[in-house]
């Protein structure tokens, strides 16, 4: 039985009580237990802003690239080792896992050459001086490293890329780091830290973790320090009002759920290319991750004319899924992470149905290849249809966090933006059109309701990352229900982690300040 331990203050410490169990979800054997009972989270994150903190901040931004190197370098070392708890604790099959393994490494080296890039500097300036009086009297804004902590708190759905993509930005930027991923598939950030840890790549007091509960950790919340929280839009609210974090007034960073929306254009018809990127990445949403990404596509709005084509093409494309124990090569859906979720789904596909009719899937799946139903989380993979859009709200309220999708039919390019405007702020939206005009005609409309739009018309064909897979190079976050966060987008992801500040005075000292800065818009 596998006992988690957190990592603070550069030790390796055990909570007091018996705490929760974790379980593998494809059979649900209990494969270990978390708690942080008596950890000293106070202590945890004086030490990263004591110890940690000023360690970094001596550093310039190419060496703390460097660190990220070293990190992705020890992670890469032991891939097979996390690819297999991924499995294990997260349901996940080689696909899945890679998203969450892979694009945790692959994040941290990207921003290794960022940092690198910035060179050996630990200011940032903004090109630009704006005159203020007729005199020599001017102002420029500079980035510097507050001298704080991170602090993360992260969702189970992606326990290594979740850890990663935060801890690589806030490093670049000089935080030191305490986190605390999400209990029931913790395993995998636990094992990655203590490889890390084991490598003896990090300063000491740059990064922390604390395996159980959150408690404690807010409580000790400082004005400098930034909060990143990632999960359900109820648990981000009850963190924004924690009286510490209203009294405190640290950054906090909210990215919670949403019912992201892809769209297929007005002019497309089923024999259209776009008809077919469609079908591809819808089939993605009920299949990757079994739906659990939280960028995953909820609702598909099509043109009244071609529903029942993409409808019955999209089955059709469900029926040849494979659900079952991720190990197996021809397996296509694991289960979901536990039986809570595996609940959770239920609640919401019974809120989905007064509204909603069931094309495929809709409950336990039928058939699961090598595991059993009555022990593991399974969902099928599930395709509904809404026919009357405009008049319901469970479909563009309520997030299933699984393989679920549900095909709502539009009959005007007005209309499909109302009905993607009625998810009240996303992550993430897909447009599907043949033809470029038209594609970016719809794309600045539904811009400001989503923090990214992929755009994917002739041109780019197959040659995209998908909906739901987040690149570090552009932001991640969204409006409104989606928690109005923004993290990542490359340079842009420091802003979160930094202090910008306007410094007046003469251009003379404005030139010396520039010389010891990096010269770069964020
Ligand atoms: P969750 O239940 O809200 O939990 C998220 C994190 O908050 C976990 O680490 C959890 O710890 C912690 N937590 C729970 N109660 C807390 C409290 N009172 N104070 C402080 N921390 C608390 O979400 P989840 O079920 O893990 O994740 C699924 C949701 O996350 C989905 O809705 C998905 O859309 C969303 N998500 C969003 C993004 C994004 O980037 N926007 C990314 C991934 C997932 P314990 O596990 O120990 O309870």
């Amino acid at each position: 039985m596998i006992r988690l331990q957190s990592y603070v203050a550069d030790r390796f410490v055990d909570g007091t009580a018996a705490g929760r169990s974790f379980v593998d979800p494809t059979t649900g054997a209990v494969l270990g237990t978390i708690d942080s009972t008596g950890v000293d989270c106070a202590d945890a994150l004086h030490h990263a802003r004591t110890v940690g903190g000023p360690a970094l901040a001596a550093m310039s931004f190419a060496a703390r690239g460097a660190l990220l190197g070293a990190i992705a370098d020890a992670l890469q070392a032991r891939r097979d080792d996390w690819m297999e708890i991924a499995r294990k604790n997260s349901g996940n099959t080689t696909r899945d896992a890679s998203v969450d393994v892979d694009g945790g490494i692959a994040t941290l080296k990207y921003y290794a050459r960022l940092a690198k890039g910035l060179g050996d500097t630990r200011m940032l300036i903004e090109p630009g001086a704006d005159r203020l009086a007729k005199g020599p009297f001017e102002a420029r804004h500079v980035w510097t490293t507050r001298p704080g902590a991170a602090i993360f708190i992260n969702a189970f759905n992606f326990p290594s890329w979740g850890l990663w993509e935060k801890v690589a930005v806030a490093i670049v930027a000089g935080m030191p780091i305490v986190a605390k991923p999400a209990s029931g598939t913790a395993w995998l950030a636990e094992a990655m830290v203590r490889a890390v840890v084991a490598a003896g790549v990090l300063p000491a007091g740059v990064l922390s973790l604390v395996c159980g509960s959150a408690e404690g950790l807010l409580d000790a919340v400082e004005p400098f320090d930034c909060i990143a929280f990632t999960g359900s839009a109820e648990t981000g609210r009850m963190i924004r009002a924690h009286p510490a974090v209203l009294a405190a007034n640290p950054r906090l960073g909210i990215e919670a759920d949403s019912v992201n929306t892809a769209l297929l254009a007005p002019s497309a018809t089923p024999e259209a290319a776009a008809f077919e990127r469609l079908v591809e990445q819808a089939l993605a949403a009920v299949s990757v991750k079994a739906g659990q990404l939280c960028t995953n596509i909820r609702r598909i709005l099509v043109p009244a004319g071609v529903e029942d084509a993409f409808v019955a093409t999209l089955a059709t494309r469900i029926d040849d899924l494979v659900v079952g124990d991720p190990a197996l090569a021809e397996v296509t859906v694991g289960p979901l992470v536990d039986e809570k979720q595996l609940r959770a789904a239920f609640a919401g596909l019974a809120a989905l149905a007064p509204e909603t009719r069931t094309v495929r899937g809709g409950g336990i799946p039928a058939t699961v290849v090598g595991a059993d139903t009555a022990q593991g989380a399974f969902l099928a993979p599930t395709l509904l249809v809404a026919d009357t859009g405009a008049v319901l709200s469970a479909v563009h309220d309520v997030e299933v966090f699984g393989p679920v999708v549900t095909v709502i039919p539009y009959a005007t390019l007005d209309e499909a933006v109302d009905l993607a405007a009625r998810g009240e702020g996303s992550l993430a939206a897909s447009i599907y059109a043949d033809g470029a005009e038209e594609a970016a005609t719809i794309a600045a409309r539904l811009a400001p309701l989503h923090g990214r739009v992929l755009v994917v018309d002739a041109e780019v064909g197959r040659g995209h990352t998908g909906h739901s897979i987040v690149m570090p190079q552009c932001v991640h976050g969204g409006p409104g229900r989606a928690g109005g966060g923004e993290e990542l987008g490359g340079l842009r992801g420091l802003r979160f982690f930094m202090q910008r500040t306007a410094i007046q005075g003469s251009p003379t000292m404005l030139a010396d300040l520039a010389a010891k800065a990096t010269e770069t818009s964020l």
